[in-house]
């Protein structure tokens, strides 16, 4: 079977207000490059990714990443660059609809639009700015796995005993600790499964904006609004979310000193 088109949706638009830090973590610097361009890097190198759509927080930004990221390390496969919502799901769903028009009026880089219909029938790769250790052999486990059942997150298993708690700061129990994961990215998809995913939750919005539900990963709209599961797939330790600025110090660590993916 030959590989179907594999897109990559790198999200770059959130503040990062946990990091404390006057720029939003994405664009600090370890390992002698923005975290952000590592996150790229695992992308451009790998075999299996086609197109790269990146999302930034606004136009500022959009010309800023052109110039100081995408140019200055020479990445050839950052096809988009649009700008994302209020929350992670805007920024998806703002991704998601570029594929769908191929680029056009979202900041596609070719006067052609950017991106092949072949886009819209293949995979979409949905990762984290701020994940910069993902590794080649994360990629490859996440297509396997979205081949085979059309959906599938990196994730681990927790180490530490998961409690969930009451509003008050009281224990209020304890889930069995080998069904207890922890959610990274990429989280992959078949572009239809997931544009359908997301197409439910924007129709939906009113109601569960009342409901006061929280989306904070692209898997859980996949179990919400299609009401289908999703595939665990091995990530690793290593592939932390820089959040914090102790965080920083082990991503720093585990990319090395050259940063791996450009070794
Ligand atoms: O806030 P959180 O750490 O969950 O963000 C995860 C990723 O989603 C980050 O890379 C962040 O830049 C991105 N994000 C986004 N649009 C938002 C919020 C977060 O692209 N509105």
């Amino acid at each position: 079977m030959r590989k179907k088109f594999c897109t990559a949706v790198v999200l770059a638009a959130g503040q990062g207000k946990r990091m404390g830090a006057k720029v939003a973590k994405q664009y600090l610097t370890i390992a002698g490059r923005p975290i952000l361009a590592h996150a790229l890097a695992a992308f451009e190198k790998s075999p299996l990714i086609d197109a790269i759509v990146l999302v930034v927080g606004d136009e500022g930004q959009i010309s800023y990443c052109k110039k100081e990221i995408v140019d200055a390390y020479k990445f050839q496969k950052v096809d988009i660059i649009t700008t994302g919502g209020k929350e992670r799901y805007d920024s998806v769903w703002r991704a998601l609809r570029a594929i769908r028009d191929g680029g056009q009026a979202h900041g596609g880089k070719n006067a052609d639009g950017g991106l092949p219909a072949s886009a819209r029938e293949g995979f979409v790769f949905i990762h984290d700015g701020a994940r910069p250790v993902v590794t080649q052999e994360i990629l490859e486990r996440c297509l396997d796995a979205a081949e085979r059942y059309g959906a599938c997150v990196a994730a681990m298993p927790v180490k530490d005993t998961i409690k969930i708690a009451d509003e008050q700061g009281f224990t209020r129990y304890t889930p069995r600790r080998d069904l207890v994961w922890m959610m990274q990215t990429p989280q992959t998809f078949s572009f239809p499964l997931i544009y359908e995913a997301y197409r439910r939750m924007e129709e939906g919005r009113a109601q569960w904006e009342k409901e006061g539900l929280r989306i904070t990963d692209d898997a859980m709209v996949v179990e919400t609004f299609l009401e289908r599961k999703v595939k665990l797939v091995k990530g690793s330790y290593e592939n932390i979310k820089v959040t914090t600025p102790e965080d920083l110090k082990l991503a720093e660590l585990f990319l090395g000193e050259e940063g791996q993916h450009f070794l």
